[in-house]
């Protein structure tokens, strides 16, 4: 670990925290954070060359794997033609045509450059669309940083939100209302005190960002409902579930159609993108043909749309999915039987290719109440056991992991056999 560790003092003096994204630094499992130089399918390599099977899969978007070779051909023959132009292409077309059939809700499409800008421009599309200014969310939802969603409930659920950083304005946050998630009660009380005032909901429908949380029966009906009654928009932000528990996302998974969609990294194969689409009527409101502005120099980049486009192709491989999700479920239920096996106490979830293991005796976990209470300091020994046996998790318990199609049987097998000489040291 010389070279990583080398490398970590001497970013913390240019870059703040030595990343350029907070949870990299390795701040909630302690220790140092590994310096990657390659990755390749399943693996990463680290600075000190040590291998690792990864399961960030560069926080979702690799449903292929890393590294796939036709999006790295398709990188390289868009860049011989120049990297920007500021002007439209018709790359930019087949990659809103090919969203949009993939996932129909998504009429219309416009493309960004992170999962933020989608989540942060829907947002104003719907205040906008409403003509309302309130928005809901939920505990434990991440939706990327901007002002109206860096925001933690108040003291009660009918209560203003309250800036969750410092730097965003009070009188922005009270806008927001923050409820409980797979709660739909929560979300009927704020309607019924605010439901005239609320623009949207905007939720993950399957939660990602406290550790992994799939929708209760009945919650995001519950959500369609209550929006329908009070004209609300309902927005789901598939940065994370979307081409990845299902082909058309959580939307075809669970089978809820939401008025607007946003995704992110994954529709750019792992270059910098995202987009927010939905109801023709709904996009029609932002410029140039209607009033909402919405705009990006970079946004629709001919290099980016090459590297999406090549792997929307792939996703639509038959049968890609059922093997992914099959051996998904393989390392989760593997992993508890081990614990069993080991006396350890351990609960499990899977969306897909999405999993979740919390150190808790709650047999399900639902909510971010739960998800918070686990045994944090027994994750954070079993990570560094499995770092040390060459398995790279998510470095933090409230994230969720990620399998890819690259995570063949034999994959999952060896991390099996890590996380078993793991668990034993745990006891
Ligand atoms: N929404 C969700 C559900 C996310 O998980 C994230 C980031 N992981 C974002 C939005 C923000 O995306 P980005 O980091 O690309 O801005």
């Amino acid at each position: 670990m010389q070279k990583s560790e080398v490398l970590f003092t001497r970013a913390q003096k240019t870059i703040p925290g030595g990343v350029n994204s907070p949870v990299r630094a390795f701040k909630a499992v302690g220790g140092t954070p590994r310096f990657i130089t390659k990755a390749d399918g399943p693996y990463m390599w680290d600075a000190d060359g040590k291998q690792y099977i990864d399961y960030v899969q560069s926080w979702g978007p690799m449903v292929l794997g890393h590294n796939n070779p036709q999006i790295r051909q398709a990188v390289i023959d868009a860049s011989e033609f120049g990297l920007s132009f500021g002007a439209p292409t018709e790359a930019e077309i087949i990659m809103a045509e090919t969203v949009s059939k993939l996932v129909p809700s998504m009429e219309m499409v416009r493309m960004v450059n992170s999962g933020t800008e989608a989540t942060m421009s829907a947002i104003r599309l719907s205040r906008g669309y409403t003509g309302r200014n309130k928005i809901v969310k939920f505990e434990g939802c991440y939706h990327g940083h901007a002002d109206s969603l860096l925001v933690k409930a108040g003291s009660g659920a009918l209560t203003m939100g309250v800036p969750s950083s410092p730097g965003v304005p009070a009188n922005v946050a009270e806008h927001t209302l923050t409820v409980e998630y797979n709660n739909i009660d929560s979300v009927k009380e704020v309607f019924n005190a605010h439901g005239n005032d609320i623009a949207c909901i905007i939720v993950e429908p399957v939660a990602g960002n406290m550790n992994c949380i799939p929708p209760v029966e009945g919650f995001l009906e519950g959500l369609r409902e209550v929006c329908d009654e009070y004209g609300s928009l309902l927005i789901f932000d598939e940065v994370m579930t979307g081409f990845r528990v299902s082909r058309g996302g959580a939307q075809e998974r669970y089978g809820i159609t939401p008025d607007l969609t946003c995704l992110g990294k994954v529709i750019g194969g792992g270059m910098p993108v995202g987009c927010f689409g939905g109801r023709r009527d709904i996009l029609t409101h932002i410029a140039p043909t209607g009033p909402v502005y919405q705009a990006g120099t970079l946004s629709g980049n001919p290099v980016a749309m090459a590297a999406g486009l090549a792997a929307m192709q792939q996703i639509q491989e038959e049968g890609l999915y059922e093997g992914i999700f099959e051996n998904t479920q393989a390392l989760a239920d593997g992993m508890q039987a081990l614990a069993n096996k080991h006396g350890i106490k351990l609960s499990t979830n899977v969306a897909g290719s999405m999993f979740g293991i919390f150190f808790t005796d709650i047999e399900r976990v639902t909510n971010y109440q739960q998800a918070i209470n686990c045994n944090t300091e027994q994750f954070n020994k079993f990570y560094h056991g499995m770092l040390e046996q060459g398995v790279y998790l998510a470095p933090a318990s409230y994230e969720a992991g990620f399998v890819s199609k690259a995570h063949d049987k034999d994959i999952i097998a060896k991390t099996l056999e890590a996380a078993d000489k793991v668990f034993a040291m745990l006891k």
